[in-house]
């Protein structure tokens, strides 16, 4: 299993819960081609859109049930490099400081724009965050992930899915989610959500793994996104499409990583990560969105 699967991120193993093939999310076509079997579980492209997609679908009831404790303990280890990660994203994406007049103008005076990361784990980005001078709120699904964020950072962490916290309309002025859309059943319906919850014009950040990058072509099935957790796989153009669909506009895109930290030959690494930064094959990738007014 090592050495088959070297880099592969934190997984669920495949179970013996009930799965369904799906109409594609994105353009509603059934019946997407076979791509990689990774061995209990497969992903497909779609014939219409080449949106790539676990098929069958696990039941989303059975996905939800996923994130208990041992999550936490992954999370909980990685918690400092991951918010280090998302807040070079967001200096890449070039996210407006707090002050800045795009938001001012939109608040009483005095308030501070408000950010809610979905599926914030800990919650130490939104520890940071609330350090440059945002509102912070979050939502994880994780319970005692949300648990451990209360009491260690004092931040209102909501435990469930975005729609169980019913937040008011238009509450937040920068919504953040990364490495979470690849994980939902139902990401057009989150979107929507993400939308209703946005103030108009406000920003949203998406950070998911991009299965147009190097990695994924050169690895397949062992490529170390193609896990049981990832529901959906999307391109630059698959992720843009699915935005615009759902009343969203694209301002800015990285993506980021070559060549992974243990891969061999290691000396690829540095002219690998500068390429693929380069070139948009990078193995992961950021977007900054806007919510059409
Ligand atoms: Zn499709």
């Amino acid at each position: 299993m090592r050495r088959r699967a070297p880099v592969k991120t934190f997984a669920t193993r495949p179970r013996p819960e009930p799965r369904a093939s799906r109409p594609c999310p994105l353009c509603g076509r059934i019946g997407p081609v076979p791509l990689w079997d990774c061995g209990g579980f497969s992903f497909a492209s779609c014939r219409g859109c080449g949106l790539v997609q676990q098929d069958p679908q696990p039941d989303p009831a059975a996905v939800a049930s996923r994130y208990d404790g041992e999550y936490l303990a992954y999370e909980e280890a990685n918690q400092l490099a991951y918010r280090d990660l998302e807040l070079l994203a967001l200096a890449d994406l070039g996210l407006p400081e707090p002050g800045s007049p795009l938001f001012a103008e939109r608040r009483p005076a005095g308030s501070r724009p408000r950010a809610l990361d979905v599926g914030c784990a800990t919650g130490a980005l939104l520890d940071a965050l609330r350090d440059r001078g945002w509102d912070a709120a979050g939502v994880e699904l994780c319970a005692p992930a949300a648990a451990y964020g209360r009491a260690r950072f004092g931040l209102p962490i909501h435990a469930g899915d975005l729609a169980s916290a019913r937040f008011p309309d238009a509450s937040f002025d920068l919504v953040h989610a990364s490495h979470l859309i690849e994980h939902l059943s139902d990401p057009a319906s989150f979107l929507d959500e993400v939308g209703r919850v946005m103030a108009p014009g406000a920003i949203l950040v998406l950070a998911t793994p991009n299965a147009d990058g190097f990695q994924a072509r050169l690895l397949g099935s062992r490529w170390r996104s193609a896990i049981y957790d990832h529901l959906y796989l999307f391109s630059l153009r698959t992720l843009r499409a699915m935005l615009e669909s759902r009343g969203f506009r694209v301002e800015r895109e990285v993506t980021w990583g070559g060549w992974a930290a243990g891969l061999k030959p290691a000396f690829l690494k540095a002219p690998l990560d500068a390429w693929a930064k380069r070139s948009g094959r990078g193995d992961v990738m950021a977007v900054l969105a806007r919510k059409a007014r």
